[in-house]
Order: C-alpha cells, then sequence, then structure tokens
C-alpha cells in the first residue's frame, strides 16, 4: 500500500491541524497524544513519508533512522522521564491495532506501567 498523505499526522506535519509540540528538529517531531493513555503520553514522528516501522527501518536514510531515535531518547530526557523511567511502543499493522498511518513512536511515563502488553 502507498504512504496516504492524507493522515492525520502528515497533515500535522504540513500545519494544516495543530498540536500540542514538545520537539522539533529537521527529523522528528514531538507532540502530545490527543487522547493520553498516561500522565506522559507523546508521539514522535519523522518528518518523512514512512507508513510505519516496516518501511522506516528498510527505507530511511541513516541520518534520518539516527536523527529520528536521538530525538525520542531527546523527548524523554527533557520530560524529566529518564529517572523514573518510560516505555516506547510502536505499531505496525492489523495486530497491533496501527490507526495512523504514519510511522510513531509512543512514549509513556508519569506513573507505574503495569504490564508490558495485554494478553487480550
Ligand atoms: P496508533 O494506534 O499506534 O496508530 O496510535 C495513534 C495515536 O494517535 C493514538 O494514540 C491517538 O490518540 C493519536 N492521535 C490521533 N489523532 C491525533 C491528533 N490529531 N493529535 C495527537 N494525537 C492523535
Amino acid at each position: 500500500m502507498a504512504y496516504d498523505p492524507g493522515n492525520v499526522f502528515a497533515r500535522i506535519l504540513r500545519g494544516e491541524i495543530p498540536c500540542r509540540k514538545v520537539y522539533e528538529d529537521e527529523h522528528a517531531l514531538a507532540f502530545h497524544d490527543i487522547n493520553p493513555q498516561a500522565p506522559v503520553h507523546i508521539l514522535v514522528i519523522p518528518k518523512g513519508a514512512y507508513q510505519s516501522l516496516e518501511d522506516f527501518s528498510a527505507k530511511a536514510s541513516d541520518q534520518e533512522l539516527a536523527g529520528f531515535f536521538r530525538a525520542v531518547g531527546e523527548v524523554a530526557r527533557s520530560q524529566g522521564l529518564v529517572a523514573p523511567g518510560y516505555r516506547i511502543l510502536a505499531n505496525h499493522g492489523p495486530h497491533s491495532h496501527q490507526e495512523v498511518p504514519h510511522f510513531h513512536v509512543h512514549i509513556f511515563g508519569g506513573r507505574p506501567l503495569g504490564r508490558m502488553i495485554s494478553k487480550t
């Protein structure tokens, strides 16, 4: 399937809809999730048009890959999550219930996060 340039995160990147921005650099944008699942719930997205980790890991340049993952770490540090701890999560495809087809990493924190994955 081709990348859908009408997805909500592509629209955020183009400035067509607002976001609560946390961080931005040439490779990544981070903003608060609109429906937070933890006291801190931030999404980090690459600026390139990648649907999920599948094509991001296969097609992105080394600079994009490094820049993106450095941004994830920077956001976690800037939010004070290093000492208490945090979790990152990225969904790919139907089994994961990925909703938005633009690669994103969720950063969760701000409380003990419980078990790693649902059994259902
Ligand atoms: P996923 O299921 O991994 O694709 O997660 C998509 C996430 O995007 C969900 O946690 C949504 O709450 C979040 N989301 C959807 N639309 C927006 C938006 N306009 N601004 C911020 N977060 C959004």
